[in-house]
């Protein structure tokens, strides 16, 4: 779908994917000026498709478009967006436990240089079949806490999914990775000491009482709708969740005590992951037995037997495709 200050929306229409004919003048390619989101259909144990929330994609898209100053997709334009690509070959969505991942994109098409919002945009979804993300059960993931970059500071673009964010933060993921570690720790901008986010995922904390914590929504972190989706199942379990700053050494001096239990990362690709080692320049530590923790493991069958049909869908998260 484009849209230009002129004509707003319009010409929608799906076609093979292919290459895109870009000048080298587009704004998009100087000035960053662009979102994303991603999000899943799944097949359902009865057979039909369903998208899992993308009401809330839509929202975040739209929250997203405000911050950088781009035209908003309106709601129920983003969801027939994805709806009619997924409706044009439902032979895509996986069966099993795999997935259909939907990514849509708006980037600044004008051909202008110079820094001012674009009048012209393209908004598109691209559509991939994924297998299951953890053969062979889940495992947990070691983790590596960056020291010298952080991803967003206050006032900033931290809130919204867009490109400029990845490409602030991919040092530090590829030094993560150098340390042998699958994901980078990110920590607040300001007092270098308050947990943030992974690379690509929410973070949650499991305390010996049952409860959880996760970092509050303070504007820098991205409200991972995972992470939303966990909140309410969590307290429909009757377990109590407080959003509230987690420090580094609260989390070490927690695994040492044994007051922390369990750790896990959440995220549409992934959905729920365990945390089991933290490595640092401040001392590495461990959290819990090494396994798959109880309360990761009940959260994580809690969400996906929703996603695929197979639990009742008490908040109306499913929207269905047939
Ligand atoms: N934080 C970041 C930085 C992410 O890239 C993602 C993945 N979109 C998340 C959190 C999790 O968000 P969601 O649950 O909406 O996928």
């Amino acid at each position: 779908i484009r849209f230009s200050d002129e004509k707003g929306w319009h010409d929608a229409h799906i076609t093979a994917r292919a290459p895109l004919p870009v000048d080298p003048a587009s704004s998009v390619l100087h000035y960053a000026q662009e979102i994303f989101e991603g999000l899943k259909a799944y097949r359902l144990a009865d057979g039909g498709t369903a998208l899992f929330r993308p009401d809330a994609n839509a929202r975040r898209f739209q929250d997203s478009a405000r911050r950088l100053a781009m035209p908003e997709l309106p709601e129920s334009l983003f969801v027939e967006s994805i709806e009619r690509l997924v409706a044009a070959d439902r032979d895509w969505v996986p069966g099993g436990e795999g997935a259909l991942y939907l990514r849509p994109f708006m980037f600044a098409s004008e051909v202008f240089l110079g820094v001012k919002p674009a009048a012209e945009y393209l908004y598109m979804v691209i559509a991939s079949s994924v297998g299951a993300y953890w053969k062979g059960g889940m495992r947990p993931i070691a983790v590596w806490v960056s020291r010298e970059h952080t991803r967003a500071a206050a006032g900033g673009t931290g809130a919204a999914k867009c490109g400029g964010n990845y490409a602030a933060s991919l040092i530090a993921q590829k030094a993560a990775i150098g340390q042998g570690c699958d994901q980078v720790v990110f920590l607040d901008a300001v007092e270098r000491r308050w947990v943030e986010e992974l690379g690509g995922m929410n973070l949650f904390f499991v305390m010996d009482d049952g409860s959880l914590v996760t970092p509050p929504l303070t504007g820098t972190i991205l409200p991972g709708i995972t992470r939303d989706s966990l909140i309410a199942l969590a307290r429909d379990a009757g377990l109590t969740v407080r959003e509230e700053p987690y420090a580094i050494d609260q989390w070490r001096a927690d695994a040492a005590s044994g007051r922390l239990v369990e750790a896990f990362a959440c995220g549409t690709a992934a959905v729920v992951t365990p945390v089991g080692r933290v490595v640092d320049a401040e001392g590495d530590f461990s959290i819990g037995s090494g396994g798959t923790g109880q309360t990761t493991q009940r959260l994580h069958d809690a969400l996906t037997a929703i996603q695929r049909g197979a639990a009742p869908d008490r908040h109306g998260w499913l929207r269905r495709l047939d």
